[in-house]
This record gives C-alpha cells, sequence and structure tokens, in this order.
C-alpha cells in the first residue's frame, strides 16, 4: 500500500495504491478477499460503506437456503447435471452455469471448514432438501440466519490474514480511462463536513465490485435498511446490464424487514387494508375471493409459493400479491397482517379447505383457536423473531407489501466474472449469472463461486503495481472533479433530497416492479430522466453531513433509468409475463374478471428462454443488444490433456 494526496479542484484527496481492491462486506465481497489472499496476491484491500451492512449480513428467512451439489445419500448428481438445472432457469449463460456447478463443493465445503454450521449427520453427509426449482434435494441451510453466518466466518478468515478493510467510505465513482479500470472515489462517510477530509481515491489494477443488489431503487423492499446497492455507478462507467427486468418480489413485513412466508401464512392470518392513518380497516380478501374456503387455502399455499410467479396468478397463490398490490399500490392505503382475530372474525370451517391445506394443519395440529395460536403452536421462534423485533403479534398487527426481494440480473461477466470494463470484475447479487428461474439459496452459491473464479484470475493474470500515481492524477482529475462539482452545487439552505428519493422508489414500486405496463413505464421514465438532467440544480442539501444520500440519490435514479428502459425495451421486442413480473398486455387475458386491466397478461411461452438482453448507458441513452445465451461448455475431458495445461497455466486463461 502506498498513500499519497493529490489536488483536484482544490480539494487535498488522499489517494491509496494497491494492486486489487475489493469493495462490499457480504459474503461475495469477504470471500473475494480471502480468496485472494489465499491465491498469494499481495498488495490487496477491502473498501466498503459499513462493515456490517449489506444483505448477506442482515438478512434471511425462516430457513436461508444454500444451493449446492448433493453430497449426500444415494441418489445421482453430477456437475453436469447441476449445470443444466441452473442453466435451465432462463437466459443463463452456460458457463456460468458450468462453473456454479463445478465449484459448488469446493465452496461449500470451504464455508464448513470456516465454521458454517451446516448440519451433517453422524457419518458427515450433508443432508439436503429440496427447494424451489430444484429436481434433487441439493439444498442446505444453517437455519435463518446462514448468509448472517457466512459473513462472520470469511470476515473472522480475512481479519486473521490482516487484510486492511477501510471502513465508512462510500464509493462514489467508478475512475476509468477507455475501456480500463483506474480505480474508485469514495466520500468518508467518518467526516463528510471538512471538506479536505471528504473525499478519498484508490488508485488499483483490478477491482472486485461486491456491492450487492440494487435496492435502494425500491420503496417496498424487503433488502434490510442501509443497504442500497451501488449499480448505477457501474453503468455509468461504462459497465454492461444484463438480465436486468428479472426479479424476485414477494411479500415481506415492512418492519422489521422480513419474507412473510412459510406459517407466517400457513396460520391463516387476516388481512387487513386501512388508510394511510390507520383507519378504515377493511377485510379486502373477501371483497375478490366469495368464497371463503378458496381463499383461506391460498392464503395457505402463499406460504409455500412464496416469490410472485406469475404463472401462479391463475392457479396458485400468486392472485394474494396482485390483492396486496391493489391496495398498497393502487389505492394507496396501508396492508396488515393481523394474528389475533380470525378471518371474518369466526372459527375456521377447516373442511372448506382444500384437501393438501387442511391435511397439513391437521398433521401439524394446528386446526384450533386464533393464528397467533396456531403460528406459536407450529413456528414458535417465528413469533418470537418479531418480538426480538419489537413487533408483538399478540397486541398488534405487521404491516406488509408486495416486496423487491433478488436481483436476478446485474452487471455482464464473462466466465471469470470480469465486466467488459478490463480490470473490473463483478461478484455477487450485482452480477448477472441468474436467469428468469433460479433454484432457491443458488444466489449464495454464485456469489462465493464467482468471487472465487474472478481471485483466481487475477491471482494468475493481474498482477503488477497499480499506475504511478501522478498519471492516476492525470488520467482520472476530470472525473473526480465532475464528483466533486455535483457535491458543491447541492449545498443550500434547504433540504429535498430524502423527498425526492422516497418519490422515486416509489414510483419505481409502483410502475417498475412486480407489475409493469409500457405507459406507467415511460411515465417513470420521463420522470426519472427529467430529475437526472436537473440534479445538480434541483437536489438540495443544508449540511455536508447529508452528501451520502445525495450520492446515493444520484446512484439510485441512474439505475432506475437503466432498469426501466430494459423493461421498456423487453415489452417493445415482443416479450410477455414470466418470472417474477406482470407485464400488461391489452391483447392478454383478464385471470379473474373482477381484476382491474392492468393485470391482463399473457404469458410467455419460453421461446425468449435463450436471449439475454444487455444494455449499456451511453451518452445518457440506454443502448440495448440481445444475443444467444452461450451454450454449457463441452470440455476435453482427457484427464493427461487437462493435465498438462494445468501445469503450464493453471487453466486459468
Ligand atoms: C429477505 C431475503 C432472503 C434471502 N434468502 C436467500 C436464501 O435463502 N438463499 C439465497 O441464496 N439467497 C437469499 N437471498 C439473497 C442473498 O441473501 C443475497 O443475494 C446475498 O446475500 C448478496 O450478497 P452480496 O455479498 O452480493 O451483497 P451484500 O451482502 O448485500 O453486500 C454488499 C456490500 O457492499 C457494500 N456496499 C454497497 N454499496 C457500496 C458503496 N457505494 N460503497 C461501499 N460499499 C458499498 C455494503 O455495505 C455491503 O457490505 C435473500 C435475500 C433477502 C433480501
Amino acid at each position: 500500500m502506498r498513500e499519497t494526496v493529490i489536488e483536484i479542484k482544490g480539494y487535498p484527496i488522499k489517494v491509496y495504491s494497491f494492486n486489487t481492491v475489493v469493495v462490499g462486506t457480504g459474503a461475495a465481497g469477504l470471500n473475494a478477499a480471502d480468496r485472494l489472499a489465499g491465491y498469494g496476491q499481495k498488495d490487496i484491500a477491502i473498501v466498503t460503506e459499513y462493515v456490517n451492512a449489506g444483505t448477506s449480513r442482515n438478512t434471511g428467512s425462516d430457513k436461508q437456503t444454500y444451493y449446492k451439489l448433493t453430497l449426500s445419500g444415494g441418489e445421482p448428481d453430477s456437475v453436469e447435471e447441476l449445470a443444466q438445472t441452473l442453466f435451465d432457469g432462463q437466459c443463463v449463460d452456460g458457463d456460468h452455469a458450468l462453473c456454479e456447478a463445478a465449484l459448488s463443493a469446493q465452496c461449500f465445503l470451504r464455508l464448513v471448514e470456516l465454521g458454517v454450521p451446516f448440519p451433517r449427520n453422524r457419518f458427515g453427509e450433508y443432508i439436503g432438501y429440496k427447494t424451489d426449482h430444484d429436481p434433487r434435494r441439493r439444498a442446505t441451510s444453517a437455519g435463518p440466519y446462514t448468509s448472517k453466518f457466512m459473513t462472520e466466518c470469511l470476515e473472522r478468515s480475512v481479519r486473521e490474514k490482516k487484510i486492511p478493510i477501510f471502513d465508512r467510505l462510500q464509493v462514489i465513482k467508478i475512475l476509468t480511462n477507455g475501456n480500463r479500470l483506474r480505480g474508485i472515489l469514495c466520500l468518508n462517510l467518518k467526516d463528510t463536513r471538512e471538506p479536505e477530509e471528504r473525499y478519498i481515491a484508490f488508485n488499483c489494477r483490478n477491482l472486485i465490485y461486491a456491492t450487492g443488489g440494487p435496492a435502494g431503487m425500491y420503496a417496498d423492499s424487503v433488502y434490510p435498511f442501509g443497504h442500497y446497492g451501488a449499480t448505477g455507478i457501474a453503468f455509468e462507467a461504462g459497465v454492461r446490464g444484463k438480465n436486468l427486468t428479472e426479479w424476485q418480489y414477494g411479500l415481506a413485513s415492512l418492519k422489521p424487514r422480513w419474507n412473510v412466508s412459510g406459517t407466517y401464512m400457513q396460520a391463516l392470518p387476516k388481512f387487513i387494508s386501512t388508510d394511510q392513518d390507520g383507519n378504515d380497516p377493511r377485510e379486502f380478501l373477501f371483497d375478490f375471493f366469495p368464497d371463503k374456503g378458496v381463499m383461506l387455502t391460498n392464503v395457505f399455499l402463499k406460504g409455500y409459493q412464496w416469490p410472485f410467479d406469475v404463472r401462479k396468478v391463475r392457479d396458485g397463490a400468486s392472485i394474494i400479491d396482485l390483492l396486496v398490490y391493489i391496495e398498497t399500490c393502487l389505492k394507496g392505503r396501508r396492508v396488515f397482517l393481523d394474528y389475533r382475530e380470525n378471518p371474518g372474525n369466526e372459527a375456521i370451517d377447516y373442511s372448506a379447505l382444500s384437501s393438501e391445506a387442511r391435511e397439513y394443519l391437521e398433521r401439524a395440529g394446528a386446526t384450533f383457536g386464533t393464528p397467533i395460536e396456531r403460528l406459536a403452536h407450529m413456528n414458535a421462534p417465528a413469533v418470537s423473531f418479531y418480538k426480538d423485533k419489537g413487533v408483538d403479534l399478540y397486541q398488534e398487527p405487521l404491516e406488509i407489501a408486495l416486496c423487491a426481494q433478488h436481483n436476478n440480473g446485474g452487471l455482464t461477466i464473462d466466465q471469470w466474472w470480469q465486466t467488459n470494463v478490463e480490470g473490473l470484475f463483478a461478484v455477487g447479487e450485482v452480477s448477472a449469472s441468474h436467469g428468469v428461474y433460479r433454484p432457491g439459496g443458488s444466489a449464495l452459491n454464485a456469489g462465493q463461486v464467482g468471487s472465487t473464479r474472478a481471485a483466481q484470475y487475477i491471482a494468475a493474470h493481474g498482477i503488477g503495481e497499480p499506475l504511478a500515481v501522478e498519471t492516476f492524477h492525470a488520467e482520472v482529475a476530470s472525473s473526480v472533479s465532475d464528483a466533486l462539482a455535483l457535491g458543491e452545487a447541492v449545498l443550500d439552505e434547504t433540504d429535498n433530497v430524502e423527498q425526492i428519493w422516497i418519490e422515486a422508489a416509489k414510483r419505481m414500486s409502483r410502475f417498475g416492479a412486480a407489475i409493469r405496463s409500457l405507459d406507467g413505464l415511460l411515465q417513470a421514465i420521463a420522470a426519472t430522466k427529467k430529475e437526472l438532467l436537473d440534479f445538480n440544480r434541483k437536489v438540495k442539501i443544508s449540511s455536508p453531513q447529508k452528501l451520502p444520500k445525495v450520492y446515493r440519490l444520484y446512484d439510485v435514479l441512474l439505475c432506475q433509468y437503466v432498469y426501466l428502459n430494459a423493461m421498456v425495451d423487453y415489452i417493445q421486442k415482443g416479450g410477455k409475463s414470466r418470472g417474477s413480473a406482470l407485464y400488461t398486455d391489452p391483447n392478454g387475458q383478464l385471470p379473474y374478471e373482477n381484476l382491474p386491466d392492468i393485470f391482463r397478461f399473457a404469458l410467455d411461452d419460453g421461446t425468449r428462454g435463450d436471449q439475454v438482453q444487455e444494455v449499456s448507458y451511453v451518452n445518457g441513452l440506454a443502448e440495448f443488444n440481445w444475443r444467444k445465451v452461450r451454450e454449457i461448455p463441452k470440455e476435453d475431458d482427457f484427464f493427461e490433456n487437462v493435465w498438462r495445461s494445468f501445469r503450464e497455466n493453471g487453466n486459468v486463461y
């Protein structure tokens, strides 16, 4: 590490020079740093806005899942078969599917060695269970906090290796020269007041970007508070996006942010909506379902069928997601789950439920009492979870919405997780290795595999010094200067940054989330574009302490602009409803007659499953390119040949 100071626009800026910088301390970023050190890479550092922030560290679910190659029992499985399962998710590049399958066992067992308590039987088999989109039983879990355990174990390993962590730095600009990475500019969150302490730059040869999903775009979100992502500034630096239209949305509580899947639904709570002040409570599901048994069966099934899946609107529980969306996004009301009383305030007639729901509840001994009594009986920790977070389900209802949970798309990467900007790698949720559907738990596997691949490549091809600081200074001065100018322009006597952000995020949840219509998207694009063009004039803060929000808002608006355009391009190329997105289609069908027309849609027939949408942000416009997926590679598997090339170059090329 070398430390120097340069001056740009009158600001003294500390510059740290490293061979490689990793941004982010989620499971992917920490693993990238740990692997780099393990592969012998010297002169590396981690930069993060807050070491304990991010999705991995702060989220979970009933049973947070990790997807891996089968490591138990007698059922056959193979790298090829797992790769095929991942590839079958549609719009997935075969090289990513193959790498994620091939490195699955290695990455999983490394986590075991580091101390993540994945359960095994007395003979050492890692027993699995079946998750969604999984033909086998490849899923495992260390409980509700699998990804948190992963970050804790990985952080311990990173600290043991004495890899420096620069905490409380927010990356606000990725610095490039043409198509070559040069470094990053950060806002010093420890001291934004003093101009001479405010900005810090990193001059590096390689950057591993592990900033997580672009959560800040959405108001209705189950990503943890304080996690926003930073994909917008990567688009600005010229990194292409891929499969940006593909997300997962589902019902989640807002405070705390948590998926209300599994037993939270199987306990059959009452769904109520109120006005914004909590008045005028209504059991709105009754307006839609004339038959109470059908209504309760759908609520029950929502527990299994957690993410909104457009294929399950007509014949499945995803209708519940739409009914919640109507209340919150179309009527501007609030929706709550109330566990204190049964739906309709009367005892449940269990014989009216489908046999699947009834038998399950009977076997669980849960055909009695109120929803909270059933929930406590079937899953007591589910009740204490909320109690620990300050919500007593015995006393109060729980506010929910249809929330963004995971982005399957992201930044385009090659088979070593390098983006189209040379020297810039993207790993974890910020990168795009998934398509329309993916097995539950494959996000955590992908993050470990991608970060390992990037580290392997850098250790083989990314060695050497970064630029001399004088050259760095000359090459990045102009773009650093733009970022500093933005920070100066917004300083005023009034504040509006939060309000603009809230409105932009609500707009995205309304028009660019699970329900997407061409008119709504175009309207949202026009508003976003205007805010970007007027940014330096319109956004105001009364104190430099609010600069972190300003740079975030800029990233969020950029990101929204590119994502919204991707959705429009998809519709204009003839794309239909698929995955977790319903595209309003005037020529489509209404799944139920009593739904508003925006829910008229046509299902995708899968023929676009071998096509990938890519987008570049160039001169303020989003430019699109569609290409065929890369097939799953078929390699020479003759051992002597593989061994020879492995001895020559480690097979890293
Ligand atoms: C409710 C919920 C349940 C989930 N359940 C599962 C599951 O069961 N199985 C599964 O596989 N996946 C699941 N996921 C998805 C999975 O948890 C995430 O995809 C994964 O944890 C992302 O890890 P990451 O390392 O890529 O990013 P994160 O863990 O989000 O880390 C991002 C890091 O980047 C830092 N950062 C961001 N922007 C900046 C910036 N500008 N400057 C500096 N630092 C920055 C953050 O502080 C953070 O340290 C779930 C997600 C949610 C929300």
